[in-house]
């Protein structure tokens, strides 16, 4: 099991979770960390923990890491990142298709998604990734799934 850390593309991991590898050391698979979460976006994957956003939203609140007795969520101050994953937004983005859709951005606290008016069609979304927490609370909403969390480039 844990060879696959090394090989297979990392899930995404509850926030100030170790590098991948690292995470698959530590964590003993114990679960603590999922039955804390206040929105239950913490779910298990081949026995280990990852967040689906699917489900909601991370508030940051903290409680999975202070839930982690094996150091595998390791929030080493208050203002330790929680991650650097930023919302990202396909193709299939209503807007690109001449629909008008603004239902992330009025789900996104932080307003990080923008609509600039644009010419011959309705605003089109957009993230600003310097304000973007990757919180997830756009996911979920989007009617064409078209959101998606990574690692900015
Ligand atoms: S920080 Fe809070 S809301 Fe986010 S995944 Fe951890 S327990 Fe859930
Ligand atoms: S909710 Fe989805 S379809 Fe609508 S603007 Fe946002 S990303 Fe595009
Ligand atoms: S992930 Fe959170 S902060 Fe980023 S655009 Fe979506 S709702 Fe806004």
């Amino acid at each position: 099991m844990r060879g696959d850390f090394k090989t297979r593309k990392a899930p995404q991991r509850p926030p100030w979770a170790l590098a991948e590898e690292l995470f698959g050391a530590a964590c003993s698979r114990c679960g603590d960390c999922l039955p804390v979460c206040p929105t239950r976006i913490i779910v298990l994957g081949r026995g280990y923990p990852e967040v689906d956003f699917k489900r909601g939203e991370c508030t940051f609140c903290g409680a999975c890491a202070a839930a982690c007795k094996d150091g595998a969520l390791l929030r080493t101050t208050d203002q330790a990142a929680p991650w650097a994953i930023k919302a990202q937004i396909a193709a299939s983005c209503l807007p690109r298709h001449g629909v008008e859709c603004r239902i992330c951005g009025d789900h996104c606290l932080v307003a990080a998604i923008r609509f600039s008016p644009r010419l011959g069609g309705p605003p089109l979304a957009e993230v600003d990734p310097a304000s973007c927490t990757g919180c997830g609370a756009c996911v979920a909403p989007c009617p064409v799934t078209a959101i998606s969390l990574a690692d900015a480039i």
